[in-house]
């Protein structure tokens, strides 16, 4: 089944068709964090939305180029430099460390480049050399250089492609040198900003002076650089379709005269609790506070993957504790189809009571890479990304494999297959599985111990020391191919 997607651009669902002739190559490019303070889980979403995009598109065979910007200049970043009497680069290099930490931490794949604005500068300011010289861009008194959105529908171009705007109120040539400014207020707005007392030593020089670029610029700037003039996916959170996006196309289709962005994603927002992240609600959550809290980044992870990336979606602490249980029906299922698929005919006898060897299947050594069971996990995930239907299969396989394994009519063959389809099916989902490696050495050692001592038949001291493993968290689980460690 063909990949469909919502297009903001077209304001409906499309199949996917990558620009690439030969159907292959895609080219994404996602805005990345401004690094100004560190990701909150707000931003995570849309992070973890775009790592569901390509990784889905690679599920589907095409080989991607995901392309993730560092906003590392623009108002809010200069403000907080200012205000902390430090150099750009210190400041921004120690939020930029810590969001690649975060990425890891939810298993976001890194993208494959990570351009930062600060180093394509000299991009930036060709791009604008551009626009200028097509008339579209123009240097006011103020000594900044502004985009024309009255030039640039002159050259037949339409300004408002993703949202619907007002124009009544434009008055031509009014400006807005902020990088943040809502619809209600449509003016050209700033591509190179003339150096203000406030910007400190924040400044490149230009063919307009000294300066600095504006926010929208920068995404236009570095996107065509390393994706081409024209490219498949552009993403980002529903918030960034005006001015951002909106700017971008201007800027970028002004200067090149030919199409920016096939494919327009936007993921809607996270709420907290019912309400909009602030700090004065006490919902406000980074990433590490949510660690701090005792949960794991794969529980965040598949949290932030339940629901539908163009639905609101209300994130809780108790939706955590969801999260939790429903990656241990998983964790459960999984750890048990390794047992079986890891045993011998006479060795999986925890799954196969004796005089009931299950038969066969003779097809599941040649299984196809995605077993029948798991198409409709395929087929959620092609309609428009449905994530939430995608789970909803998964769970049912794993039902069915539950009970195939209850009645032990799973046999060994049967469960590596199960693996791998499982595999690939975490290959787009990414909560992977936790392996008893990931106990702290101190456990593993207690573990070995309580071996020794039941070997040594000192079952007083293996009990000791089972209890103790419970008070820290951990249980053991004593299967046929011997003991186990599991988080309680
Ligand atoms: P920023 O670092 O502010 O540029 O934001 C990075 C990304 O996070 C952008 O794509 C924003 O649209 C997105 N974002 C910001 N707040 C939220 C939120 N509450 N829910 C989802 N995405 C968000
Ligand atoms: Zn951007």
């Amino acid at each position: 089944m063909a990949l469909k997607l919502f297009n903001t651009l077209s304001r409906s669902i499309q199949e996917f068709t990558p620009l690439d002739s030969a159907g292959k190559k895609v080219g994404m490019y996602c805005c990345g964090p401004t690094v100004y303070d560190f990701a909150h889980i707000g931003n995570w979403r849309t992070f973890v939305f775009a790592d569901l995009v390509r990784r889905y598109l690679e599920f589907k065979g095409y080989a991607v180029t995901h392309v993730m910007n560092i906003t590392d200049v623009e108002d809010k970043i200069i403000k907080r430099v200012r205000e902390t009497k430090t150099s750009l680069r210190e400041f921004t290099g120690k939020y930029e460390t810590a969001f690649f930490a975060d990425l890891k931490t939810l298993n976001c794949l890194e993208p494959h480049q990570t351009p930062r604005a600060t180093g394509y500068i000299a991009e930036i300011i060709a791009l604008i050399e551009k626009l200028v010289a097509r008339g579209i861009a123009y240097q006011a008194a103020d000594g900044s250089v502004y985009f024309s959105i009255e030039k640039y529908q002159g050259c037949g171009c339409t300004y408002g492609r993703l949202l619907k705007l007002n124009f009544d109120e434009l008055r031509p040539g009014e400006r807005t040198r902020s990088d943040e400014y809502a619809k209600e207020s449509v003016t050209d707005f700033a591509l190179w900003k003339a150096r203000a007392p406030e910007d400190g030593d924040v400044c490149w020089p230009s063919p307009w002076g000294e300066g600095r670029p504006g926010w929208h610029i920068e995404c236009s700037a570095m996107s065509m650089k390393v994706l081409g003039e024209s490219f498949d996916l552009h993403l980002g959170g529903e918030d960034l379709k005006f001015p951002h996006h909106e700017d971008e196309i201007a800027q970028s289709e002004g200067a090149t005269g030919k199409p920016f962005a096939k494919y327009w994603l936007h993921g809607a927002f996270l709420l907290v609790e019912g309400k909009k992240m602030s700090k004065s609600l006490g919902n406000f959550f980074m990433l590490r506070d949510l660690l701090a809290k005792g949960f794991t980044g794969r529980e965040i992870r598949h949290l932030l993957l339940t629901a539908h990336y163009r639905e609101t979606f209300n994130f809780t602490l108790e939706g955590l504790q969801g999260a939790r249980a429903a990656l241990a029906r998983i964790d459960e299922c999984i750890s048990k189809l390794r047992d079986i698929s890891s045993s011998t005919s006479t060795g999986s006898a925890g799954f196969q009571p004796a005089g009931s060897q299950p038969k066969e299947n003779p097809a599941a050594g040649r299984m196809p890479a995605l077993p029948a069971a798991l198409q409709p996990f395929s087929d959620s995930l092609d309609e428009d990304l449905n994530i939430s239907a995608g789970w909803g299969a998964v769970f049912e396989w794993i039902r069915e494999l539950n009970r195939r394994m209850a009645e032990s009519s799973l046999s060994t063959t049967d469960a590596a297959a199960a693996l791998a389809a499982w595999n690939k099916i975490d290959s787009v989902l990414g909560i992977g599985t936790p392996a008893d490696a990931e106990a702290p050495a101190e456990i593993v050692a207690l573990l070995a111990a309580r071996q020794a001592a039941r070997q040594a038949k000192d079952f007083k001291k293996s009990d000791a020391i089972r209890d103790g493993l419970k008070a820290k968290g951990w249980t053991i689980e004593d299967t046929t191919q011997g003991s186990k460690l599991k988080k309680i």
